[in-house]
């Protein structure tokens, strides 16, 4: 599937906002990604990560791991894909631990999965986990990759999406005179 047809999948699903937004950054933007708009419907969720699960069956994990909220569904869909178990991790009390009983088996061949990474930063964070616990992380797998080859990571993702960030100062938008919305608020200034 082509990046096209992934672009127009997250625009319909609301997924990707076009307009002038300001971010919890404080910096101000022309696009907003909003992945769990395109995991509410199962199919899309499936047709986005149909050529993920594809490249990720060359690398042959046993186990994947998607970091609570953004990752779950991200993991499970996966692991339905390819027939292995998804697992996730949660932060608790700001660090992020692997409960409900689940296990790292010594030595397994874990894919981390994510709905999108920009920094990776958490990714990261839950890497060392892993493999503290004895696995082996083997992949980092996202629907959005934001990284503009910024980091050090290698991602498997349907789509590469670089959004351009502004300080209000230099923001063409409000250059436009544009009003700004704060995405997941309803306030418009
Ligand atoms: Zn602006």
């Amino acid at each position: 599937m082509g990046e096209s047809i992934m672009l127009e999948i997250l625009k319909e699903t609301g997924a990707l906002l076009e307009g002038h937004f300001l971010l919890t950054s404080g910096k101000h933007s022309k696009e907003y990604v909003q992945c769990a708009k395109i995991l509410r419907y199962p199919d899309k969720a499936a047709q986005v990560l149909q050529p993920v699960a594809e490249q990720l069956k060359d690398l042959k994990p046993d186990l994947l791991v998607g970091p609570a909220m953004g990752g779950i569904i991200v993991a499970y869909e996966l692991g339905r894909q390819l027939g292995i178990e998804a697992i996730f991790t949660e932060r608790v009390d700001g660090k992020m631990e692997l409960r409900r009983g689940f296990e790292i088996p010594k030595g397994s061949r874990i894919v981390i999965c994510e709905d999108v990474v920009t920094t990776a930063k958490s990714s990261l964070e839950v890497k060392d986990l892993l493999e503290e616990m004895g696995g082996e992380v083997i992949g980092l797998a996202s629907i959005i990759d934001r990284t503009a080859g910024n980091v050090d990571v290698d991602i498997i993702s349907a789509i590469q999406l670089h959004i351009d960030t502004f300080d209000k100062e230099d923001c063409p938008m409000c250059k436009e005179g544009l009003p700004y919305v704060k995405p997941g608020s309803r306030k418009i200034k």
